[in-house]
């Protein structure tokens, strides 16, 4: 039997500490168990992260948070889904759209499947997936995806935030459920015989005891890293992108309910809408451009050049620990690793590090057998995700710089799993039952996947002879999808009457 966990330390108060702060604090809520978040005076939180998934909403739900509360405090938007313009240069899919699965696509994601055989056999149907998903509708209509109270289907959508304002409302809630917070730099870390860590060791030569340690300190990897030395599994060798540039523009008058993320010279720009400005961000490589050439080159889209608008330059570092719980050391956030952000799964990899991990919190395991299924799991969801981000790269069709060359061309190591995706898809068979027989729609939906490969336009000639030639070539839906989107109101609406609600 183990001793019950009495005293958590959390290292690190940026969003990932908070919101683990509040996931454990929610999880042994009564149990007697007391949790301290040390954060850095000196050391700021990255600061940027403004895009969700729709798992973000299960968070503020577990916590019985409204959006009306959250939402106005963070100047926080809805978000319907992805647009990724450029990645393809196929006529007529220059520009797709990544749908967040809602309800209705229960009946139009097999038509937009069978359209996507159809174009596979050669036939010349449509299969772009912004005809097929209402989140695409309403993401054309900067419409909110928060159906009238008469539409019988319920909508899945994540959000936009700004992350400082999250990162303080998270802190704010911490506080209100009993989390004690520490202002103090953490310069050592102290370990037991058995290598547990035992203390922090502040700044001013004193520590701090603790039975259990959740490490949020960010790049710095401060106790996973350092102290644990635990070993990185880095993904440099298909994600070729190690830096970005982050600065704000104006929001105009409509705000959208999607991301953008635009394909630029040696890597992609990202465009995210809050209630008061436009997020917005360059995610390149370093191999390929330098700082200077990247600001320059995002200055010019977004018509900044003259402007004096601070741009931030930032280093990442992608990859994955091999242990996201090591000893008595849980790595949460930034620390444990990091995928580049192009489907914003950044905060929902926390999450879900956190939540699972209160499972065995709950049960009083914290065995060794206990911390590999953990492990492996975690593992799972971080290469699970990194998969389908390779594909985005893999499957560009750009030729104007040696960037996308090199990312269409890379053959390091392009794991099995994604192969068997690439080798079903080009054989015509069906998507959904490899996606089955690998066990990997917990990480992407079939609808993601065939939303990618159809929306890079992966197909084969148009072949007049193929037996569904004859197919109507018009939105086979009809108006099903304009009429669905009727039950849906303005955006910018529709936040103004969340803020009057508070
Ligand atoms: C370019 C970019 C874009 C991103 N976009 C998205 C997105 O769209 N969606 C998404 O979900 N995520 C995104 N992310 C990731 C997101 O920013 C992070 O996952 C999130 O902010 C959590 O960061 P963190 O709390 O782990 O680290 P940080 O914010 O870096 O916080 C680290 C904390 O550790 C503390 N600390 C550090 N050293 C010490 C010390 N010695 N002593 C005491 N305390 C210390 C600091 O004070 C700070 O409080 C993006 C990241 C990058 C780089």
């Amino acid at each position: 039997m183990q001793e019950p966990i009495k005293k958590i330390m959390i290292v690190g108060g940026g969003s990932a500490g908070w919101m683990a702060a509040l996931i454990i604090a929610n999880s042994v809520k009564d149990k007697g168990v007391e949790i301290t978040v040390v954060e850095s005076p000196t050391v700021g939180v990255i600061g940027v992260g403004e895009g969700s998934t729709p798992v973000l909403k299960k968070f503020f739900d577990n916590l019985g948070i409204q959006e009306s509360e959250w939402m106005p405090e963070c100047n926080a938007t809805y978000k319907a889904g992805i647009t990724f313009d450029g990645w393809s240069t196929k006529a007529g899919h220059e520009s797709y759209f990544h749908q967040f699965a809602t309800m209705v696509d229960n009946l139009t994601l097999p038509v937009f499947v069978n359209n996507v055989k159809a174009r596979l056999r050669g036939a010349d149907v449509c299969a772009l997936p912004n005809k097929f998903f209402l989140s695409s509708a309403l993401a054309d209509g900067h419409l909110a995806p928060i159906a009238a109270h008469h539409f019988p289907f319920f909508t899945t959508y994540g959000y936009h935030f700004d992350a400082m304002l999250l990162g303080k409302y998270l802190h704010k809630k911490a506080l209100e459920m009993g989390v004690r917070h520490v202002s103090a730099h953490i310069t050592d870390a102290r370990q037991d015989a058995s290598g547990n860590i035992a203390a922090v060791v502040l700044e001013d030569g004193s520590s701090m005891e603790a039975d259990f340690f959740v490490d949020c300190s960010g790049f710095a990897a401060l106790l996973i890293g350092k102290t644990l030395k635990t070993p990185f599994v880095s993904y440099a060798d298909n994600l070729f992108n190690d830096a970005a540039i982050a600065m704000p523009s104006d929001i105009g008058d409509a705000i959208p309910t999607q991301t953008i993320s635009t394909a630029m010279k040696h890597g992609w720009s990202w465009r995210i809408p809050l209630q008061n400005r436009f997020g917005n961000g360059y995610v390149y490589s370093s191999s390929f451009t330098t700082a200077e050439q990247a600001e320059h080159e995002l200055r010019a889209k977004l018509g900044l050049l003259e402007s004096d608008t601070q741009a931030r330059h930032l280093k990442m570092k992608l990859g994955r620990v091999e242990k996201h719980w090591n000893k008595n050391c849980l790595a949460v956030g930034l620390s444990q690793g990091f995928l580049e952000p192009l489907e914003a799964t950044a905060l929902y990899l926390t999450q879900m590090t956190a939540a699972i991990f209160c499972l065995f919190l709950e049960k009083g395991d914290l065995s060794e057998q206990a911390q590999q299924v953990y492990n492996q799991e975690i593992n799972d969801y971080f290469d699970g995700h990194r998969n389908y981000i390779i594909a985005h790269y893999k499957t560009n069709t750009r030729t104007d710089t040696e960037y996308w060359k090199a990312n269409a061309a890379n053959l390091n190591g392009i794991p099995d799993s994604l192969k068997h995706i690439f080798a079903a898809w080009l054989e015509g068979r069906d998507l959904g039952d490899e996606i089955r027989r690998q066990d990997i729609e917990k990480y992407y939906p079939i609808g993601s996947w065939y939303a990618l490969m159809a929306g890079m336009g992966l197909f084969p000639e148009v072949d007049a002879r193929a037996p569904d030639s004859g197919q109507d070539k018009s939105n086979p839906l009809g108006d099903f999808i304009p009429r669905c989107a009727l039950n849906f109101k303005d955006h910018r609406q529709v936040l103004a009457d969340q803020s009057k609600m508070r």
